[in-house]
């Protein structure tokens, strides 16, 4: 992260509220194979991003919390000791569910002032609000003199998004954003929270585009209904299969043998996602070798499930990742987060990845005619506190 950038987030501070105070950042976060696997309890690997939201806390005397977004350059207040117990539709449901999440987890503090300024891109998919809420929630424990694991920190900031924001997130954004590993992808299995930093060095680059499209279906509905699907195919293997609590629990014969059981479109979002958890495990034992070939070759048939199982993908994002993968040096791309529009992901060798961000921005545009924001990336560490530059 840039020096200028800590020193001029400090100084933000102590012109909004005149004193000196702590520093500490949090990552985005960009998955790089496992999609839709984490509601059924799969596996997935993100990657922490250096995009990140910085915080600034100093100490109150009274119990107000006073948060200040340079983002959206508004303040609000908060009594701490008469929290609001429910969401507004406001950017300080983020900040304001952290405090909430760590109070029902019995964590007081005294109040505070705070900044909160970001450069994850806002609503893109790279998990602003896992950015923010894990940015509040370091800076808040530290605050507070209370030492907690990353994993319990991540799972705080999951019940803070699910219960007071309302945002059916699963556990993988915060996950990553508390446990990131520089120069690392992370194996998670969201069932037991284990997890494992796979290498990833410098000389692979991740690189990031954003379709900029969103389409209609993109709302949730057709989320939504993706769930209702691979649930209701969920139940009909339930009858031959008792002992199986989620997808995760059965492996692609078993699941072709029921293939008469129900209708073909629930089959191919069952295979999706059944597919899609052998392919992160595949993809681990890849980078564990440094194939970053095979990795590439996993990434682009996990698009094509995405695409055609589960049917989430869109025109333009399969064009992104097509112009992609007739770059030199891409291994490989897939269109990354829920779906029906929004970015691909692409791992590419570090030498050709101005060439590579130049050339699909060209290509994309002349195909589309749509100016694609790209944005080149290495992976980061997980949130913590920042020394003042
Ligand atoms: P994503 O996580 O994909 O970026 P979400 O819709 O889940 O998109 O979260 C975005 C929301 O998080 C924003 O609309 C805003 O309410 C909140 N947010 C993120 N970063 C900031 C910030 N720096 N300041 C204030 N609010 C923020
Ligand atoms: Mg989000």
């Amino acid at each position: 992260m840039s020096d200028s950038r800590v020193s001029s987030v400090a100084a933000m501070h102590r012109k909004q509220f005149g004193a000196g105070a702590q520093l500490y950042q949090a990552p985005g976060r960009v998955n790089l194979i496992g999609e839709h696997t984490d509601t059924s309890e799969g596996y997935v690997m993100p990657a922490a991003l250096d995009l990140r939201t910085l915080s600034v806390l100093s100490p109150r005397a009274d119990l107000t919390a006073n948060i200040y977004s340079a983002n959206f350059h508004q303040q609000v207040s908060v009594d701490l000791s008469q929290m609001p117990s429910a969401a507004r539709g406001h950017w300080s449901d983020y900040p304001v569910s952290v405090l909430w999440s760590l109070q029902r987890r019995g964590i007081h503090c005294r109040g505070f002032d705070m900044t909160l300024a970001g450069n994850v891109p806002i609503g893109s998919g790279l998990s602003s609000s896992a950015s923010i809420e894990v940015a509040v929630a370091v800076a808040v424990l530290d605050y507070a003199q209370t030492t907690l694991a990353k994993p319990e920190i991540a799972k705080i900031c999951q019940i803070a998004e699910n219960q007071f924001v309302g945002a059916q997130s699963g556990i993988m954004d915060p996950f990553a954003s508390c446990c990131g590993v520089k120069d690392h992808a992370i194996l998670l299995d969201c069932r037991s929270l284990q997890y494992e930093p796979l290498p990833l060095p410098e000389q692979v680059a991740v690189v990031i585009c954003n379709s900029m499209v969103k389409h209609s279906h993109s709302d949730g509905r057709e989320y939504n209904q993706r769930r209702s699907e691979f649930e209701e195919g969920m139940r009909t293997l339930r009858s031959r299969y008792p002992k199986m609590q989620t997808l995760r629990d059965i492996g692609e014969q078993e699941l072709s043998d029921c293939a008469e059981l129900m209708p073909d479109h629930i089959f191919r979002r069952c295979w999706h996602v059944v597919s899609e958890n052998r392919r992160v495990l595949q993809a681990a034992a890849a980078l564990r070798e440094g194939d970053f070939v095979r990795f590439g070759e996993l990434m682009v048939q996990a698009h094509y499930s995405m695409r055609d199982n589960y049917e989430a993908s869109c025109v333009e994002v399969d064009i992104l990742v097509e112009l992609a993968m007739l770059q030199t040096g891409c291994f490989g791309a897939r269109i990354t987060g829920g779906g029906f529009g929004g970015c691909t992901v692409n791992l590419v060798a570090s030498k050709n990845a101005d060439a590579f961000v130049e050339n699909v921005r060209r290509d994309y545009r002349e195909k589309t005619g749509i100016e694609a924001e790209i944005y080149l990336s290495y992976p980061s560490d997980g949130a913590g506190p920042v020394p003042e530059a």
